[in-house]
């Protein structure tokens, strides 16, 4: 006999969400997860008083998953500035989002880097894409590097914009990334404004735990499954360490984990860098780029000049990210950061280094945002690697696994 109807195997988003889907149907379901926490790739540690996501994340709320999955409200999401600091030879040039931030708008267009040509070559790459997502999904879907080249789009705002910001959100400094992927992120950005919640980006995870709980999951931490066996009516699952579990149906939601025998795309690795600071190098909450490229880091913020939650009354947390593989060492990161923030980074305090080699599913042309959930007989998956690299993906996919688990069951 089948101890539950359904288990699913990891406490990702994905995980939660299809565990939720199933639960309110009115399923059995229990959450088998390795780690002593939920959340998977979006955790957050307390590190001498400082939250320290895993990697440097945020939270878009345009997200449609997001919308309708999450209260973002009780989420305290402290918002970015759409807005990237580019650092230049001779200054800080500052691009923001013309509509959020109209104000800054001749600033922008001052910095230098946009120029006509630009602005008509962005309007060729993105526009369609911004006035309806369906256009992303039309014509034959090529590399971020070459959609570029297509568009026409060249020169500064290319090289010392879009490029190392980019490489930050999607894990890939050359641009082999599906072009029409990107441009729905960038459709994302631009109807969103992104943040991280007040208590850290695991406070996402937790909000989805709490609802998987109250519709009725169990969620079991400390939990990992080291063997999935097919039987007569179920699956026999294997947890190191503790007796076994059976149940009719089986979602594998255990992520990026190449353990199991699931369906695992290759994957692009971030590093994130976390220093404390007695004084913020700068007041501005944007990210900033090293224009010049000159070092390993693509993206640098103060968290704190956003959300002041991240660190202990009167202190800052400033991350860097590099994309891996990163060979970067603490000595020309300091050096890079003082160089893009202008400020003396002798004093800051490396709080911890994230090297997280399998961060992201790579996303390479053509884009498949629908891929298979249903594995076999009773067997579904459920993850970013089934839809897209992004907390919309995992959300998604989750349902999608539970949805398509609710129609073989006929429930
Ligand atoms: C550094 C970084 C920055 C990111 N930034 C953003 C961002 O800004 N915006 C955005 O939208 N997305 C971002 N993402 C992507 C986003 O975090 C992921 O798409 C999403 O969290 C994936 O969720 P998942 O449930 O598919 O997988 P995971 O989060 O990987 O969950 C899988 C779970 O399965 C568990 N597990 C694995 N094996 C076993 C086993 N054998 N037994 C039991 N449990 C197991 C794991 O412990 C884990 O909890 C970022 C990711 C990283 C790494």
């Amino acid at each position: 006999m089948n101890d539950y109807d359904v288990i699913v195997v990891g406490a990702g988003l994905a995980g939660l969400r299809a565990a939720t889907r199933l639960a309110e149907a009115g399923r059995d379901v229990v959450i088998l997860e390795a780690n002593t926490a939920v959340g998977g790739r979006e955790r957050t540690d307390i590190v001498d008083g400082f939250r320290l996501d895993l990697g440097f994340h945020v939270l878009n709320p345009a997200y449609p998953a997001v919308r309708r999955w999450v209260d973002i409200d009780a989420l305290a999401l402290r918002r970015f500035p759409v807005a990237v600091g580019v650092r230049l030879d001779d200054r800080i040039a500052r691009l923001a989002h013309p509509l959020r931030h109209p104000s800054a708008f001749p600033e922008t267009l001052r910095s230098g880097l946009v120029r006509p040509a630009d602005i008509a070559a962005l309007a060729r790459w993105v526009g369609p894409t911004l006035l309806s997502a369906r256009a992303a999904k039309k014509g034959r879907d090529v590399s971020l590097d070459e959609g570029w080249d297509r568009a026409g789009l060249r020169g500064p705002l290319r090289e010392a914009m879009l490029e190392p910001f980019l490489a930050g959100v999607i894990a890939d400094d050359r641009q082999r990334t599906s072009d029409a992927f990107v441009r729905l992120l960038i459709r994302s950005f631009a109807l969103g404004r992104p943040g991280v919640p007040a208590a850290g980006i695991g406070a996402l995870p937790a909000q989805l735990a709490d609802t998987a709980r109250r519709a009725g999951v169990g969620i079991r931490l400390s939990h990992r499954v080291v063997s999935t066996r097919r039987r007569a009516h179920g699956w026999h699952i294997g947890v190191e360490g503790r007796d076994a579990v059976t149940a009719h149906t089986l979602v594998l939601a255990s992520g990026l984990d190449h353990a199991l025998d699931a369906p695992h795309p290759p994957t692009r690795g971030l590093q994130t860098w976390w220093f404390a600071a007695e004084e913020a190098p700068s007041g501005d909450a944007a990210l900033r780029v090293d224009g010049r490229r000159r070092g390993p880091i693509v993206n640098t913020a103060v968290m704190t000049n956003t959300a002041p939650t991240y660190a202990p009354r009167g202190q800052h947390l400033v991350q860097a990210t590099c994309v891996m593989p990163s060979a970067a060492t603490e000595h020309e990161v300091r050096r890079q950061l003082g160089d893009v923030w202008e400020a003396d980074t002798r004093p800051w305090r490396l709080l911890r280094r994230d090297d997280i080699t399998h961060a992201l599913p790579v996303q390479d042309p053509p884009l498949r945002l629908r891929r298979p959930v249903r594995l076999d007989d009773g067997r579904y998956v459920a993850g970013d690697h089934r839809d897209t690299a992004s907390i919309q993906g995992a959300l998604v996919s989750g349902q999608r696994a539970a949805e398509a688990v609710l129609a073989d069951l006929g429930g």
